[in-house]
């Protein structure tokens, strides 16, 4: 059987009906409507020569024997956040169960190849992304936090996983999936605007953006609106929206995709008769490379700094948190490239801003790439996420040349 990737575009309106409303998709990780997008993905793979199993983070596999046990894994979430999509997560699934089903129809591939839907990408109940993948990659270290929280309803994490037959205690035995894995590749839809002003339709991704968070506190002194002269004031404020302003400047100089944020500033004691006295502000900094992130930060200490200086006011820096960048394999960024170029005319290599499970992944030391397909107007997270029919079914094509390249390759090495 043929390759045939109108029947994933077929499926995922079939998922849709079946697992959203007039609000969006409602597949939310550890629910009974997220229980039966995971049925119905299994309804779908029934018949085909696959081992199934569930790995102890939650993890749904399907395994198609190869010659070789070196295995090229591919994988996405089936999960949404409430009010959802009907693309985010459920494209990269449903397109590799089209990739599967055509690999299986051609006899036992020259390695071996799995399908994962990683269990509760998302984080929408309990504020956790990447719960299953993060299992799995063995980077899992917050269980202690995990044991602590607990959804709005005021059910707690082990409770609701429990209910689904994960154990959060053993959940990191879920890395002994990855041992063998040669390769890992994920489509996605880019939920961002890069590839439809470029008039693509794919991209490849080279890696997910590192971040640096951190509260700037900029501290003067508070005295009255009316009685203090211009020239008297510690106006924490004034070093504040300099930095702001300043932010933007670096990114530019930076470049390459660098992107600041102030994402919000309080001030105090933030009433209208007084000069103000601390502004608290959140700063976050993203970068695909790690040199220019952290030269990105230092440039915005040393600009705070300065401003403090002009405005007689005091800079005070914390970090909120950071994460580093995370590169996709360069090998298997060319052979993207080339299936993107196959099906499609002309390939962009770009990054990710947002985390994917494919980071934990390349995290774990596994080869890896992403292929981005084009988000109409950038939206995702909402139902009005969308993409051209005719683009999703080039993503699966990309998606299946990709394999077999990989396949190809792992073989070869
Ligand atoms: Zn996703």
């Amino acid at each position: 059987m043929p390759l045939d990737p109108a029947r994933t575009v077929a499926e995922l309106k079939e998922l849709r009906e079946l697992t959203g409303d007039e609000n969006g998709a409602q597949r939310v990780a550890w629910t009974e409507t997220w229980e039966r997008a995971r049925g119905w993905l299994r309804e779908k793979l029934d018949g085909l020569p696959l081992e199934e199993e569930i790995d102890e983070a939650g993890n749904q596999w399907w395994t198609l024997r190869g010659a070789s046990d070196r295995a090229v894994l591919i994988g996405g979430h089936i999960d949404s956040v409430p009010n959802g999509g009907w693309l985010d997560g459920a494209l990269n699934v449903v397109a590799g169960v089209e990739v599967v089903r055509r690999l299986a129809e051609d006899g036992s591939p020259a390695v071996t190849v799995r399908l994962v839907n990683w269990a509760d990408e998302e984080g929408a109940r309990f504020g956790r992304s990447l719960f299953g993948s993060s299992a799995a990659a063995g980077s899992m270290a917050d269980q202690d936090e995990l044991r602590q929280r607990r959804d709005a309803e005021g059910v707690s994490l082990p409770d609701a996983v429990g209910a689904h037959d994960v154990e959060l205690d053993r959940a990191l035995e879920a890395r002994s999936q990855l041992e063998g894995a040669a390769a890992y590749l994920e489509l996605h839809i880019e939920q961002g605007p890069v590839l439809e002003s470029l008039g693509l339709p794919l991209g490849v991704v080279l890696g997910t953006f590192g971040v640096e968070r951190h509260q700037v506190t900029f501290r003067g002194q508070a005295a009255h609106a009316g009685s203090t002269p211009m020239d008297a004031r510690r106006d924490a404020l004034a070093g504040a929206a300099k930095l702001e302003l300043e932010i933007r400047e670096i990114a530019s100089r930076v470049g390459d995709g660098a992107v600041c944020t102030m994402g919000g500033v309080v001030t105090r004691p933030g009433i209208v008769t007084s000069v103000v006295e601390t502004a608290e502000c959140l700063l976050d900094q993203r970068h695909l490379d790690a040199h220019q992130l952290a030269e990105m930060l230092s440039n915005a200490e040393a600009a705070s700094r300065r401003f403090a200086q002009e405005e007689h006011v005091e800079v005070e820096w914390e970090r909120i948190w950071n994460i580093e960048p995370i590169l996709f394999d360069s090998e298997l960024i060319e052979l993207a490239d080339e299936s993107t170029r196959e099906v499609a005319g002309e390939s962009h290599r770009l990054p990710s801003g947002p985390l994917h499970d494919a980071a934990e992944v390349a995290r774990a030391g596994v080869p890896t790439v992403m292929l981005f397909v084009q988000s109409l107007r950038g939206l995702s997270h909402t139902k009005l996420e969308d993409t051209k029919e005719e683009h999703l079914e080039l993503s699966v094509q990309a998606l299946d040349r990709l394999a077999d390249k990989t396949i190809a390759r792992v073989a070869a090495g």
